[in-house]
């Protein structure tokens, strides 16, 4: 396909060919004008996933040929907003459609529950929307959303797609990204921020069996 170059790059058990950060979108949109399932993540630095220890990675993945993609980026790659706006739409990204703000009932999730927990005491965590076919999911054929932390790793699986769930999510992600973006280019000097790689642990308290290791 178009953009694929014949470098790939290995991670745990997963095989990626690497595709060119400027055409991550059209990929992915190609893959659905060609009706295939996809889905795709933002991998930080540090992440069990990536391959690339400082930089971060957006991840294509084909669901229809299970095949994966990754493009590397210096900085967090905006594209994956727009990625993960065509996936669970519009909204999903819009802080006003919580829970909290929007006055509706609190949504029961126990990792929601842990993860606030661990926030907010600025423990140092990122998430990943797990759909059934993806390469990461603890829970092959559910859906899940794991995360990655320095006080381990933990995630929830569901029979459906966790819109509110991710939604809060990736509220509270995007606000820790922020902030951490206006504190490198803002009043601070850029060497007082140093990404925090968590050691690998936690992937044992997983409740079911992982497809990778944080230790890879
Ligand atoms: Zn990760
Ligand atoms: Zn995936």
């Amino acid at each position: 396909m178009c953009g694929v170059s014949d470098t790939t790059i290995n991670r745990g058990n997963v095989h990626y060919s690497v595709i060119p950060l400027d055409s991550c979108l059209a990929f992915a949109k190609g893959l659905a004008e060609a009706g295939k399932k996809w889905h795709s993540h933002v991998l930080s630095p540090g992440c069990a996933h990536n391959p690339y220890e400082s930089q971060y990675a957006i991840v294509v993945e084909d669901d229809t040929e299970h095949r994966a993609y990754i493009a590397p980026s210096d900085q967090f790659p905006e594209v994956d907003k727009d990625l993960v706006k065509i996936l669970h739409g519009d909204d999903i990204l819009d802080a006003s459609k919580t829970s909290a703000a929007s006055g509706r009932e609190a949504i029961a999730s126990a990792m929601l529950d842990r993860l606030r927990l661990i926030d907010s005491r600025n423990v140092h965590w990122h998430h990943h929307m797990n759909f059934p076919d993806c390469v990461f999911n603890p829970r092959p054929g559910k859906w899940s959303i794991t995360i990655e932390s320095d006080e381990g790793d933990f995630f929830e699986s569901y029979d459906d797609e966790p819109v509110d769930v991710l939604r809060e999510v990736e509220i509270l992600y995007f606000r820790n990204l922020e902030k951490m973006q206006s504190a490198r280019t803002g009043c601070r000097p850029k060497t007082a921020y140093t990404f925090r790689h968590h050691a690998p642990v936690g992937l044992d308290q997983r409740r079911g069996p992982a497809v990778c290791s944080a230790a890879d």
